[in-house]
């Protein structure tokens, strides 16, 4: 069964092994995401590297997205590596501090204290630990321990409700921006942007290092959630990520399932896309069966609208990679058998101007109401395919392409299948045949199937989609 949704999985310890990745390929990973939050340069190379001999050993299309880490706001280490923080007792975030104890910690962001007030709700460890600030003191954020735990080196901290400053791009970022473009990453995730010039910014860094991932947005802080700013944010990226782990620490967890569908029909609605983050899975870090919320929060993800969805530890550090894809794609198959589709509804809602794009409209409604078996789209960029995909029709999308970087920008799309054509000549007959042939060939499309087609023409010159075809298979030959 064709599963619409994608599949993203983390790379970590847990999937370095060859043959662990290959299962996991085969199971279903349509992208792989390399965390520039772990591990060196070197390790990401050597990891991408394994990724494209297995892509070519297996035929499937999995791409690599970079993940930047971004400024993660973290406290330093302790002399012991950690220590138990009492409800009710004091505790100071300090950024002149080397080394931590009981009673204090060191940052790496030494902003910190100008950035809170007395007052503010400091979040650790995602949430586990929570701080009120008594004071501020020249480097010292002093603090009493709301809920106490546990506390080890290098652990994040967020502040309930946003408003820290650091910059979206730190000095480590621009360095694996590099690191990205050599890979040749097929998407770049930037962590926390708060608006769309962080994104610009991320854009022009990736432009001078010769990189061409499509960018995307990680939405994870209070600010850019606000709908202005999440606006500012797609215009300036080609898609988004629901980041919930830091999102649900900045803007309390319980808002997070109303804006994650928010996000989703905002982003299909400005046409980018959408992956939706962590703790999907989470049990399975351990377990080898799903609770039954993952696999419901899975197939809401699913019915929400969303393009992939993601996982972090599971597949990094659990110990039931493959499993745990195997079980994601039965969720995301199952939960697509049961979507509602109001094509036509959605159709009185979009709003669009260009030629190429009323094509491809013009192509999707027209194979939903013909029902036929799949749509082919000829395309260079990958446009057409996207703008088809931002609309539920329940006909795949089979992207055919003869650029290797558009096959997989197309992998991450719902509903779409990237194919390869060869043909570069300029015959518009010959051209729509090797549309049909690379179909029949794929087992998509059988003799007397209907199939809708879109190119642009003239053929050969580059440029926008203008033609709908309407195909049976076969029937040329029949003269
Ligand atoms: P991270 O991003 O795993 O890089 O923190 C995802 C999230 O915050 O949910
Ligand atoms: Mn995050």
């Amino acid at each position: 069964m064709l599963r619409s949704t994608k599949i993203v999985a983390t790379l970590g310890p847990a999937s370095s092994e060859p043959e662990v990745l290959e299962r996991m390929v085969r199971a279903g990973v349509d992208v792989v995401r390399l965390n520039f939050s772990h591990g060196t340069a070197a390790d990401h190379l050597k990891r991408a590297e394994l990724v494209k001999d297995i892509g070519r050993k297996t035929g499937h299309t999995v791409a690599i997205m970079c993940d930047l880490q971004g400024p993660k706001i973290r406290v330093g280490k302790f002399k012991d590596g950690k220590v138990l923080l009492e409800k009710g007792q004091s505790f100071v975030l300090d950024a002149a501090c080397e080394l931590g104890d009981q009673g204090r910690a060191g940052l790496d962001y030494k902003e910190l204290p100008r950035d809170v007030d007395t007052g503010a709700v400091l979040l650790l460890d995602d949430g586990k630990i929570v701080l009120d600030v008594t004071a501020v003191r020249g480097d010292e954020v002093q603090t009493r321990v709301r809920h106490g735990g546990v506390l080890s080196d290098n652990k994040g901290i967020n502040r309930q409700g946003g408003g820290l400053t650091a910059a979206a791009l730190t000095p480590k970022d621009m360095e694996d921006i590099r690191t990205a473009a050599k890979i040749k990453a097929d998407y770049l995730a930037v962590s926390f942007p708060k608006s769309g010039a962080d994104m610009y910014m991320a854009r022009e860094l990736q432009r001078a290092a010769g990189g061409k991932a499509m960018l995307i947005a990680k939405i994870e802080r209070a600010e850019s959630v606000k709908q202005e700013a999440l606006l500012d944010i797609m215009g300036a990226c080609d898609g988004i990520m629901v980041a919930r782990g830091d999102l649900a620490v900045e803007v309390g967890d319980a808002a997070v399932p109303a804006m994650q569908k928010r996000m989703i029909r905002l982003a299909r609605e400005q046409n980018k896309l959408t992956i939706t983050a962590t703790q999907m899975m989470e049990s399975m870090i351990a377990s080898p069966v799903p609770t039954r919320a993952e696999v419901s929060d899975v197939a809401n993800a699913v019915l929400d609208g969303t393009d992939a969805v993601m996982l972090s530890a599971e597949s990094a550090s659990g110990k039931y990679p493959v499993e745990t894809i195997e079980a994601m794609d039965r969720i995301c198959v199952e939960a697509e058998q049961t979507q509602a589709i109001s094509l036509d509804q959605d159709f009185l809602n979009r709003v669009f101007k260009r030629v190429d794009q009323s094509i491809a409209m013009a192509g999707l409604f027209t194979a939903f109401h013909l029902k036929v078996k799949a749509i082919a789209t000829l395309t260079e960029s990958g446009s057409t395919a996207l703008w088809m995909s931002r609309l539920n029709c329940g006909v795949p999308i089979y992207a055919l392409t003869s650029q290797t970087q558009t096959r997989y920008r197309c992998a991450l799309l719902r509903d779409v299948y990237p194919l390869m054509v060869k043909y570069v000549g300029h015959d518009r007959e010959e051209l729509l045949r090797e549309a049909e042939n690379v179909l029949v060939e794929n087992g998509v499309v059988k003799e007397g199937d209907l199939i809708v087609i879109t190119i642009g023409e003239p053929i050969g010159k580059a440029g926008g989609t203008n033609t709908m075809k309407i195909v049976r298979v076969g029937d040329h030959r029949k003269g």
